[in-house]
């Protein structure tokens, strides 16, 4: 079984292509930038039309097939931005009535879930997904991916862009700021905010401002800012582990491409017996490619939807899915 995935949530439009043994085959991706501060829904979703069917023939090609070798067609209904999921959705169903073949909608995280568990190879992992708009630790239970903890505020990607753009940087943040910190030392006092296993970022956003207006060096600011908000997502997924009696964990979202991040899990993990995994950046950050793999899943489980209902819904929880194809 083959099929073509489509993601269009914030930023990236992607298409990815897989097969039913979760080989990539191809990702073909486009991110829009803007030219300065946060994302514009409709300007990225006017981006999207424009990329997305150069897109789907790059990944085609990419992986050396054609339209008749495509079993179905995934998209991500949501959550995310209403023009951007809805400029994914059109280019779906369009392909997927132009193709005669199933259209399969899936949710934007649990698709970070199943790729990263694919790629893992292990059964039943706790879930740090860490993205831009989406900060969320995730576990299974009784036929849905449970959101044990989450930002109460803002994601903690878009914290770090919206840092990272006031001191003067472009979009995105993230990568950026993890140079820069590798150049500090002094850990300067931030606000810790974590609320059981719940956190918080705006607290930090602000005092990191107002230290930064102070003049402390940038490079001991970032090294504070990932010190204070990576310790406060290890504390949030250590506690999931213990409550949830797991050692395992899997590791989703662009964020999750830091490598301090990555290290400071993994010690925690390893510190209680476990381990911990991240897929490469490619499969890391939002792409085609789990969104193709998440269909494969829920066809199996015989999930498509006719283009009559597969509306998108910017606001679906990740607990609001049926997982059918895992028991507990
Ligand atoms: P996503 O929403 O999953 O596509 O991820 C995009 C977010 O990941 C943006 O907010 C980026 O700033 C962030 N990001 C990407 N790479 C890194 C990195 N190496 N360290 C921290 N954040 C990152
Ligand atoms: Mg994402």
């Amino acid at each position: 079984m083959i099929l073509l995935g489509i993601e269009s949530t914030a930023h990236t439009a992607s298409v990815g292509i897989v097969d039913d043994s979760t080989r990539v085959l191809s990702i073909a991706s486009d991110m829009y930038r803007p030219p300065k501060g946060g994302i514009h829904p409709r300007e990225a979703a006017n981006h999207h039309v424009e990329v997305l069917p150069g897109l789907v023939r790059s990944a085609l090609e990419k992986a050396g097939i054609g339209p008749r070798d495509v079993d179905a067609v995934a998209f991500a209904q949501g959550p995310g931005l209403g023009p951007c999921l809805r400029a994914g959705a059109t280019v779906a169903r369009t392909l997927s009535l132009l193709w005669e073949r199933p259209l399969v909608p899936v949710n934007h995280c649990v698709a970070h879930v199943e790729i990263a568990r694919a790629l893992s190879g292990l059964d039943d992992p706790i879930l740090l997904y860490a993205s831009g708009g989406n900060t969320q630790v995730i576990a299974f239970g009784s036929g849905r991916y449970r959101v044990l903890g989450e930002t109460l505020d803002i994601g903690i990607g878009n914290f770090l862009d919206k840092l990272w753009i006031a001191l003067g940087g472009t979009f995105p943040g993230g990568p950026a700021l993890e140079e820069e910190a590798k150049r500090g030392h002094e850990l300067l006092s931030l606000p810790y905010s974590v609320h059981g296993m719940d956190v918080a970022f705006s607290g930090i956003l602000t005092a990191a401002l107002a230290l930064n207006a102070r003049g402390v060096a940038r490079a001991d600011l970032a090294y504070s800012v990932e010190a204070t908000a990576y310790s406060m997502l290890t504390e949030v997924t250590e506690r999931a582990l213990a409550h949830r009696r797991r050692n395992q964990v899997v590791l989703g979202g662009g964020v999750a491409c830091n490598l301090r991040l990555q290290g400071m899990v993994r010690s925690m993990a390893e510190g209680r017996a476990g381990s911990s995994f991240a897929p490469p950046r490619s499969l890391c950050v939002d792409n085609g490619a789990m969104i193709a793999w998440t269909g494969v899943l829920a066809l199996r489980s015989g999930m498509s939807c006719p283009v009559e209902s597969s509306a998108v819904d910017p606001r679906q929880r990740t607990d609001k899915v049926a997982i059918p194809w895992r028991r507990d």
